[in-house]
């Protein structure tokens, strides 16, 4: 659990890594790419000062070539000086010549007159060439500049004038700028208009336009800083907002007047190029993400599968043996004053259960057992599914008995899709020491449960440690047990059925010796031992199979042989066609063979239903042990009985007073048409009220010990005409 949270943080942080790794990559490529805008920026800056500034300085000297062939040539007349213009001017664009007089009028080459008597002082004001700034031309109303240059002429100063479109400055700036995104202007220092590229012709003033868009307290300061930059012709970049867009601002000092040149260019015009780059990083960013969170998420989806399929019990989705071997180890471990115990609990009989009903059932049953052991046992707990029907508890508690109590009374009784279902808990308690090893704890409370299998007069067993050499012994039993099936170390004994009214013998049921070592041992000690670990299906058909080839040795045919036959069969009908084999094999009349089969408290293997199966195949069916189990009187009415086998303690019971129940059941088989038997019958006084009453066939110490074969063929041969009464 705690490596699956640790897993899970390890990858958050590295989504977070990667988030934050990749908003520094972005931020960076971004500062990137605007100080290389800025660079580049200044760079075309200062490229197109240059080419504005050479253009400048060759209609400069344009100019001053005129002014000095005028000179040189000594031209009297404004027709040589034009010419003069005509010759010069041919590669150059202006658009005009003018011949400025001291009055201010002026005559163009293309014999226009204009009055510049306004402009007198600006033009005359020195020999040197000016460039004026942009202006409206009086001729053609065409934004022009002209380049003026005073020279002495037949005794006047005159002013020749060359004039230019603004626009020659302008078709410099196109295209110089991301395809003509940007915006370029010549500029005064005080940020009066001269030329501009996108021909704003209400734009007078850069910076009073700029103020008029500009939120300045977004540009703190910045735009004084470019004014004065430009004021002192320092070339100089900055980024300002306007209407909430960033713009690129690159300025260069021009080589004239107070002129500048300025380039605004749109962030998004930059950032065409920026946004590039920046999908491309943020599409590797989200694959990268992406793929972290898939692996990421296949990661954690195989460790909970791994994880699950290691601890967790895919029914009842409890904890499964790892897991209460694993975590029920710190819990020993840990410091605690309440007693800890571990419970190992299951149903009898779940196998039959599940054959039963159906695996689907059976699955539900698991889950309803595991769903009551939460209710039941709310806190300080651990329950998981160890086995089959196996549930291992470990608990904090003060009062085991009582827990124990409410465990076996809630698991009798389960209901599963409406149906109610007896069932028979079985429950085995191990109080743990300190330093408890949690192996030795589930084996200590494994016997104590093991103690309990069978016995239905206890809800459940604390183990002590007398149980365990029980175990031992139950170990060293399961250890020869198959060893001396092979050697034939099972006999059968024989012991006497006799019908009293007639003192013949007319039955023996066949009963297990296991001679080990010449040492006789009585089944009572290895019985239920072979009925807990299934190993009687085995012996009880070899012992079937010992008393057919008995029967068919003898050849009797008036004596019939009753065989125990365990419930552990009764799982499925399987069994039947085995003994049905044996009884072919050795060509047994089945009349003779009559199967006893112990009625006792079991869930619901429907005995009637395989009686039934039992008898069809010609085999009769004596119920043993009649009076101890769970089944009463009438159940007989309902089971296809032959025999009835009245258990031995009613029989201890005569010469009491209350013996009336013998009478009873006789009075009642005998209307069932059943044949009663009367078993462990030792007395003389018990064989005559046996007779009074009318039950004929009984077996007992009273007249004969299981026998030996040997012993058995005797007894017969020697009571054939009657029955000598032994006595104990
Ligand atoms: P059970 O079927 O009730 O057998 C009768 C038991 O009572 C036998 O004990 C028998 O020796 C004993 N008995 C008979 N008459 C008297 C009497 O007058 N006084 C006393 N005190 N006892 C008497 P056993 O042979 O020790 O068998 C014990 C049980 O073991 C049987 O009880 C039966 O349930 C089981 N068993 C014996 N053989 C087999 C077998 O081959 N297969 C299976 N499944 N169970 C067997
Ligand atoms: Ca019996
Ligand atoms: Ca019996």
């Amino acid at each position: 659990m705690k490596k699956r949270i640790l897993l899970i943080l390890c990858i958050i942080i590295i989504l977070f890594l990667i988030i934050l790794s990749s908003a520094f990559y972005l931020i960076y490529i971004q500062k990137l790419i605007t100080e290389n805008t800025t660079k580049n920026l200044a760079e075309l800056t200062k490229q197109d000062a240059i080419k504005i500034e050479n253009k400048i300085e060759e209609d400069i000297k344009t100019l001053n070539n005129i002014c000095d062939e005028i000179l040189n040539n000594n031209i009297k007349t404004e027709a040589e000086i034009f010419n003069i213009y005509d010759r010069n001017s041919s590669k150059s664009n202006f658009t005009r010549m003018g011949i400025m007089h001291e009055n201010g009028e002026t005559i163009t080459n293309d014999g226009e007159i204009v009055d510049l008597s306004e402009e007198i002082e600006y033009f005359l004001r020195s020999e040197d060439i000016q460039v004026s700034r942009s202006r409206k031309s009086k001729i053609d109303s065409q934004e022009i500049n002209i380049y003026s240059k005073c020279i002495e002429l037949n005794g006047e100063t005159v002013v020749i004038m060359l004039i230019l479109e603004t626009e020659a400055y302008e078709r410099l700036f196109v295209n110089s700028i991301y395809s003509g995104s940007g915006f370029e202007y010549i500029i005064t220092a005080k940020g009066e208009m001269i030329a501009n590229s996108a021909n704003q012709e209400n734009t007078k003033n850069i910076y009073a336009s700029l103020k008029k868009d500009i939120d300045v307290k977004m540009n703190q300061g910045k735009i004084e800083e470019m004014q004065t930059e430009i004021n002192n012709k320092t070339n100089g970049q900055k980024i300002l907002k306007i209407y909430n867009h960033n713009y690129y601002f690159s300025y260069a000092g021009l080589d004239i007047n107070d002129w500048n040149l300025l380039i605004i260019t749109p962030e998004n015009v930059i950032a065409e190029e920026l946004q590039k780059v920046l999908k491309i990083s943020l599409i590797i960013a989200i694959v990268i993400i992406l793929a972290v969170i898939i692996i990421s998420a296949y990661i954690i989806a195989s460790n909970i599968k791994i994880y699950n399929l290691a601890y967790i019990d895919p029914i009842t989705k409890l904890g499964n043996y790892n897991y209460f071997c694993e975590q029920g180890q710190k819990i020993l471990d840990s410091a605690s004053n309440a007693n800890k115990y571990v419970i190992i609990l299951d149903v009898e009989k779940f196998r039959s259960f599940n054959k039963h009903y159906g695996h689907s059932v059976g699955n539900s049953l698991l889950i309803e057992m595991g769903n009551k052991l939460n209710t039941i046992i709310k806190n300080k707990k651990m329950i998981c599914r160890l086995s089959n029907d196996i549930f291992g508890v470990l608990i904090k508690t003060n009062n085991i008995e009582e827990v124990a109590e409410t465990i076996f009374d809630s698991l009798s009784k389960i209901k599963i899709k409406n149906e109610q279902y007896s069932l028979y808990p079985v429950l085995g308690i191990y109080k743990c020491r300190n330093n408890e090893q949690i192996l030795e704890a589930i084996d200590k409370a494994s016997i104590a449960h093991d103690m309990v299998v069978g016995d239905y007069n206890k809800k459940y067993c604390i183990f002590d440690e007398s149980m365990e050499s029980k175990i031992l012994e139950e170990h060293q039993i399961e250890e020869v047990m198959y060893e001396a099936l092979e050697n034939e170390e099972f006999e059968v004994y024989y012991q006497p059925k006799i019908d009293i009214s007639e003192e013949k013998i007319v039955s023996a049921e066949a009963l297990v010796r296991w001679n080990r070592n010449g040492k006789m041992i009585s089944p009572g000690k290895f019985i239920p031992l072979f009925e807990k670990n299934r190993f009687i299906l085995k012996l009880d058909l070899y012992i079937f199979e010992k008393v057919c080839k008995d029967i068919k040795e003898w050849k009797k045919e008036n004596l019939s042989f009753s065989i125990n036959i365990s419930k552990e069969h009764f799982d499925t009908l399987d069994f039947l066609k085995q003994y049905e084999d044996i009884a072919n094999k050795y060509q047994i009349n089945r009349k003779q063979i009559e199967l006893e089969i112990t009625e006792s408290a079991s869930i619901d293997v429907d005995l009637a239903n395989i009686m039934k199966e039992i008898r069809e195949k010609g085999f009769s069916i004596s119920l043993d042990d009649f009076g101890t189990g769970y089944s009463s009187l009438n159940m007989l009415q309902d089971m296809p009985i032959d025999v009835l086998k009245i258990d031995k303690s009613f029989i201890d019971k005569i010469g009491n007073d209350k013996i009336d129940i013998i009478k009873y059941i006789i009075n009642m088989a005998k209307d069932l048409n059943i044949k009663t038997v009367a078993e462990g019958v030792e007395t003389e006084n018990q064989i005559q009220y046996l007779k009074n009453i009318g039950c004929n066939i009984v077996q007992g110490y009273y007249y004969s010990k299981p026998l030996n074969k040997l012993e058995f063929k005797k007894y017969v041969k020697e009571n054939q005409n009657g029955v000598k009464k032994r006595g104990l």
